[in-house]
């Protein structure tokens, strides 16, 4: 809260003459230090100090994840001078979003000793208009920030212009201006973590379409049929590349393998049973569940019958599920849900099923790129995002395949690299909104 009297707010703008509407005394900021429940992180830059810079023009930013409000003021060649950050108050309202928005970013903005900022730029996860700031049904925040007039909000009581727009957007401005993308007017940014996004730069301007929010290219369909994805459809590149759907993918392949196993096993038991342990019968029978257990495995899905129904009707379900002992099933055993780490350690210590749901995930980037070369013809593909990152054989494998695959002469070399600005793209992009 500003102290009465008090000439200036904690951006340092007066509050006798807000812009662009009269701010309201309990919009203003909190002062540093109050409900600062986590510590803000050392300063990124220490030997860079707000005199170094032109401080009258540092930008506040702010990036909104599914659990983090992170908070920076960023030079204008893109340097970040402090940072700091709070939990997203999930479970409080949008005003309680708003309030941590002004807290974070206010004490930021006094730990550099800038007298002031230019502008708020925001990035936020899922849908927004940057034209008004206004939220959509963001997909990974829960209901607390859908329909939330964020820009409108954060103008009022900072005084300030502020600019919104989602994260990917935010996250290809700083690709082209600091990062992988410099020097660019046409290229495709694609972020690959716990969902698949992406922006589109096109003869310098971002592409954004009649509703703002164009270049959602996570939900390009390559594998008809495939796992479900959040958005209802089938085969989106989500639903194949995202960490958590790898995790999902693995464990359907392991699942999908011990039913088709256990199938065989109870089909020979069957026969010696009846006097028909004939050699070829048995080998249809594998041959047909592990082909029914493959599509299950690509859509995504537990086989049909799974092993635990199973089991108490055959002794040996028991020890097959033994017998079939991988990195991936003593991990499924310890009852923790998977994660894209898991596999990753699972694909490295060899386990086929890991290895698979981590192919076909750089088969779905790889795809993604060649449509993507052919639909914009861009001079460079940025590829990031903690899962894309991990996995640097990705993209190598979809450079290759856009020169294989990709129309000429969009097929060019090396036109897929990767992303340069990390954790901080978001916070340093929404500098350049
Ligand atoms: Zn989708």
């Amino acid at each position: 809260m500003v102290a009465q009297g008090e000439p200036v707010n904690t951006f340092g703008q007066s509050v006798g003459r807000p812009r662009p509407a009269e701010a309201q005394k309990s919009d203003a900021p909190k002062s540093a230090g109050q409900s600062a429940e986590q510590p803000a992180v050392a300063p990124s830059s220490p030997h860079v100090s707000a005199t170094d810079a032109d401080a009258s023009h540092c930008i506040g930013t702010l990036d909104i994840g599914g659990t983090w409000i992170r908070a920076a003021v960023v030079t204008p060649a893109g340097e970040i001078l402090v940072r700091s950050r709070r939990p997203l108050p999930t479970s409080e309202g949008g005003r309680a979003v708003v309030d941590t928005c002004l807290d974070a970013l206010g004490e930021a903005r006094m730990r550099t000793g800038c007298h002031a900022l230019e502008r708020i730029g925001v990035s936020v996860t899922g849908p927004v208009d940057p034209r008004t700031g206004k939220l959509f049904t963001p997909p990974n925040t829960g209901p607390v920030l859908a329909g939330l007039e964020l820009g409108e909000a954060l103008s009022r009581a900072a005084c300030l212009e502020v600019r919104v727009d989602r994260d990917t957007n935010a996250a290809a401005l700083g690709e082209h201006r600091c990062g992988s993308a410099r020097g660019t007017a046409n290229f495709v940014f694609i972020t690959v973590s716990t969902g698949v996004g992406g922006a589109v730069m096109l003869d310098g301007r971002l592409i954004r379409g009649a509703d703002g929010v164009a270049g959602e290219i996570g939900h390009i369909c390559v594998e008809r049929g495939g796992p479900r994805c959040g958005c209802g459809r089938r085969g989106c590149v989500e639903a194949i590349a995202s960490g958590p759907s790898i995790a999902r993918r693995a464990e359907a392949e392991l699942r999908a393998a011990q039913g088709a196993e256990l199938r065989a096993v109870e089909g020979a038991e069957f026969r010696a049973a009846e006097g028909f342990a004939q050699t070829r019968g048995v080998t249809k029978s594998v041959e047909g569940s592990a082909a029914a257990a493959s599509v299950a495995a690509r859509a995504g899905e537990a086989v049909a019958a799974p092993i635990s129904s199973q089991a108490s009707s055959s002794s040996q379900a028991l020890s097959f599920s033994s017998q079939t002992s991988s990195p991936l099933a003593e991990r499924l055993r310890s009852g923790r849900p998977l994660t894209g780490k898991d596999v990753d350690e699972c694909a490295a210590a060899g386990d086929p099923h890991a290895i698979r749901a981590l192919d076909a995930a750089a088969a779905a980037v790889a795809g993604m790129c060649v449509d993507m070369a052919n639909v914009f013809n861009p001079e460079r593909i940025v590829v990031g995002g903690s899962v894309a990152i991990t996995h640097p054989d990705w993209i190598a494998r979809a450079s290759e395949l856009v020169a294989r695959e990709a129309l000429v002469p969009a097929n060019r070399e090396g036109i897929v690299v990767p992303a340069e600005l990390g954790d901080d793209v978001s916070l340093v992009g929404a500098a350049f909104l």
